[in-house]
């Protein structure tokens, strides 16, 4: 059965103190909360990870990287490769977040370089992916969604994907407040899994775990989350407050 999943990405938000005290309001709110068959997962940013990692390891809470850099080491100032992030604790790492599309021109040539190089590593990889308004606008959404899992993904072997998580992302939910209705959710979720079935087999395709994110709050979790082929959510905003990500959480 594949697993639940609630991810937290922190992105550039939290100093060392600010992570200390995240991390333990989790921990407090996690007391309570009963995971069946669910996986919690934050990702704080490369300076605080190594705190994060002995932060949590008494706890449920697993961390993710959010980037690495696809070459082993070298001349690269200011990245981060994978083998830096094996040394600290951390053996999963979100690729492929719109931000880091949008903002550091990641297309999916360099994201594929990351995917072989994070699976060459053996990290579990969250593999963001998703629309812009445009798209859904002009009634393109599924082909861009097809074509951004194609051009990443459908070239590796089908042993690969026991690591690899989906988070649908529509571009236009992201940090806006606007969330994807839970029923345009299932229907991509949906599709995705489609693709995967005629890409390798229904057996792979129920194994994979695909989450949404956009703009997902203790609100709307819980619809979101009753949906089919929604395994969880990859969580911006909400994340940033122990109390919002935990009760997001008890919705799974
Ligand atoms: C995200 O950045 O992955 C995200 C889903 O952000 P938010 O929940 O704030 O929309």
């Amino acid at each position: 059965m594949r697993k639940k999943i609630v991810a937290g990405n922190w992105k550039m938000n939290n100093n060392i103190n600010e992570t200390k005290e995240l991390i333990q309001g989790l921990k407090n709110e996690m007391e309570a909360v009963t995971l069946n068959n669910a996986r919690v997962i934050i990702a704080p940013s490369f300076i605080n990870l190594q705190q994060a990692v002995s932060e949590t390891n008494d706890s449920v809470i697993e961390v993710s990287a959010q980037n690495l850099h696809q070459a082993k080491s070298g001349a690269y100032t200011g990245e981060v490769s994978a083998d830096m992030l094996s040394s600290v604790g951390v053996k999963t790492v979100i690729i492929g977040h719109s931000e880091r599309r949008a903002y550091f021109n990641e297309t999916d040539d360099i994201l594929s370089e990351k995917v072989n190089a994070a699976i060459e590593n053996d990290f579990e990889i969250i593999f963001c992916f998703g629309e812009q308004l445009e798209d859904r606008e002009t009634n393109n959404h599924f082909k861009v969604v097809e074509s951004q899992l194609k051009n990443v993904l459908f070239s590796l072997p089908s042993s690969a994907f026991s690591k690899v998580v989906l988070a649908y992302e529509p571009v236009w939910a992201i940090g806006t407040g606007k969330t994807a209705s839970a029923d345009q959710a299932q229907e991509m979720h949906q599709f995705i899994r489609g693709l995967f079935v005629e890409a390798y087999s229904q057996e792979l395709a129920d194994s994979i775990s695909i989450l949404y994110g956009g703009s997902v709050k203790p609100g709307n979790a819980e619809e979101i989350f009753s949906k089919p082929d929604v395994d969880g959510g990859l969580i911006g905003g909400a994340s940033l407050k122990a109390k919002d990500f935990s009760d997001i959480v008890k919705s799974i």
